[in-house]
């Protein structure tokens, strides 16, 4: 018999598959690897495992304590599913604009949930960061596994992110596309990918270009951390777990493409994903592209990784509603697809 004794046995082993459709007429092999295969729904199932057991190793998280944690909802998952296994009580502080159905998610798993407002600087005593430092500090037991300093996140990609793309492309992989939150994913996966190309190659730096993709406006592409609408990336300040000596460049991507590919990726490749990979997407196919531009040849040969990391069922009320998508000005008034509306 083959069974894992707890499903936080299943984290990783995520799949790559080609995108066909959204990528045609390019001469680069555009592939993703599907997060939302693992156990929790997304990417961060990895660095919750990692984050708990490394906090368990060095005594900061202690039998019966508490886990309190600012997430948007995918950290807040991963780390409720570990929890549950090990009986810790988890607490989550979400910003206002992370939708309901997340948050009923996170609820659903036995967490409690604490709403902030999303429009607050990060030092303000009612930001996300702030509630859940005063929370961790008042629980008796409470343990902040911080994610985005913690270096177990980007730790956790390159033992097992990274690893598992060279292994599933035979090490042929040429760039690596994967939108920037924590920092942790692209940090871990690009380092290890530039590390072991490196290795084997004997170029100094490695082979393997990383390309960050940023929602326009957030600091990582050189704005001022403005609201946008996409969902667990982008930051409004520098995270200690990303290092940005690891992307070798950024692509800012607005609200408007990256909602506009995560409805086609769903109608075009059956793959039902989050806002935050439709943005990935794009800055994967102008990044092709533009590769094109610059040496076909060299472009035809590229293998193109593009990381999405979550499933897009907890976006149902906001993307791939019309109405949303129309009052936020990301869909004309007769652009709705009737068929989205209950029509087979
Ligand atoms: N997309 C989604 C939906 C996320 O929740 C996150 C995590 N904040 C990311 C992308 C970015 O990953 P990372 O934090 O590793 O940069």
């Amino acid at each position: 018999m083959t069974y894992a004794q707890h499903i936080s046995e299943l984290v990783g082993g995520t799949p790559l598959v080609q995108l066909t459709s959204v990528a045609r007429g390019l001469a680069a092999t555009v592939l993703a690897k599907v997060e939302y295969f693992n156990p929790g729904g997304s990417v961060k199932d990895r660095i919750a495992l990692k984050m708990i057991e490394a906090a368990e190793a060095s005594g900061e998280l202690r039998p019966g304590g508490t886990i309190v944690e600012p997430t948007s909802g995918n950290t807040g998952v991963g780390l409720a599913l570990v929890a549950q296994r090990k009986g810790y009580r988890c607490v989550f502080v979400c910003p206002d604009k992370v939708s309901q159905d997340k948050r009923d998610v996170l609820a659903a798993y036995g967490a409690e949930v604490v709403v902030t407002p999303t429009a607050v600087h990060p030092e303000d005593p009612r930001s996300y960061y702030s509630v859940s430092d005063r929370l961790a500090a008042e629980i008796p037991g409470g343990w902040k596994p911080n994610q985005y300093f913690n270096v177990n996140g980007p730790a956790s990609h390159y033992e097992s992110t990274g690893p598992e793309i060279w292994r599933d492309t035979d090490g042929t992989v040429s760039h690596l596309v994967v939108g920037v939150g924590t920092g942790g994913t692209i940090t871990g996966t690009g380092r290890y990918l530039k590390d072991v190309s490196a290795q084997r190659s004997g170029q100094d730096g490695g082979r393997v270009r990383v390309v960050g993709a940023d929602p326009a406006g957030s600091v990582y592409s050189g704005g001022d951390g403005r609201p946008y609408l996409v969902e667990g990336v982008g930051e409004d300040f520098w995270p200690g777990a990303y290092d940005p000596s690891v992307p070798d460049e950024i692509i800012a991507v607005t609200d408007a493409e990256s909602f506009d590919m995560t409805r086609r990726l769903a109608r075009e490749e059956g793959l039902l994903v989050g806002g935050s990979c439709g943005m990935a997407v794009v800055a994967a196919l102008r990044l092709a592209e533009r590769l094109e531009q610059e040496d076909p040849e060299a472009a035809a040969r590229a293998t193109i990784v593009v990381i999405l990391p979550d499933g897009g069922r907890g976006y149902m009320s906001k993307i791939f509603s019309d109405r949303w998508m129309q009052q936020h000005g990301f869909l004309a008034e007769d652009d709705g697809a009737a068929d989205a509306e209950g029509h087979d």
